[in-house]
């Protein structure tokens, strides 16, 4: 989904209600991807080739858990403001500042809408993406959900503890 910077009026600039294909955009590089329709409002306003975009992501986002890999999902509301500038030319005496986080470069005179989904969507990800904090994963041995039941391979390596603990012991004496 793009949208084409010349074709947004000066005047009365440009407002879209876009409701992507299910799973859509794709997240890339992303362990994570969007359940459901993904929808997206936003109005477009031009001075030049500048654009803002104001507007809205709603969708939910899907990925598993960090330890046991049960399918999670949360909620995505993002609200954003952002601005766009053709790339910088050489020479372009314009420079964007540090704080600048929100303004973005469109190529070839299209901003493509399904970055900035991907972008909002990516700042609504948690940092951890655990089902709980107390999550105990996988067992390494077996692979059972140690949060199910606990597996016979946690007393087995105990075993191995207490008969290497006794060798060593009998080897003291
Ligand atoms: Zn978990
Ligand atoms: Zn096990």
């Amino acid at each position: 989904m793009n949208i084409v910077v010349a074709k947004i009026s000066e005047e009365e600039g440009l407002s879209l209600q876009y409701v992507f294909p299910e799973g859509e955009p794709a997240l890339v590089g992303e362990e994570a991807g969007l359940i459901g329709r993904c929808e997206l409002n936003l109005r477009a306003t031009r001075a030049g080739d500048e654009v803002e975009l104001i507007g809205s992501v709603n969708a939910a986002v899907g990925f598993e858990c960090d330890r046991c890999l049960k399918p999670l999902s949360v909620p995505v509301e993002q609200s954003f403001d952002l601005l766009y500038v053709p790339p910088l030319k050489a020479g372009d005496e314009r420079e964007l500042g540090a704080d600048d986080l929100s303004t973005g470069f469109y190529q070839d005179g299209t901003i493509d809408l399904d970055d900035v989904v991907r972008e909002q969507v990516e700042l609504a990800l948690p940092m951890t993406r655990l089902c709980t904090e107390e999550c105990e994963g996988l067992c390494p041995d077996c692979g059972g959900n140690l949060n199910d039941a606990e597996c016979a391979c946690k007393l087995n390596r105990a075993d191995e503890r207490w008969a290497a603990l006794s060798e060593l012991k009998s080897k003291l004496n």
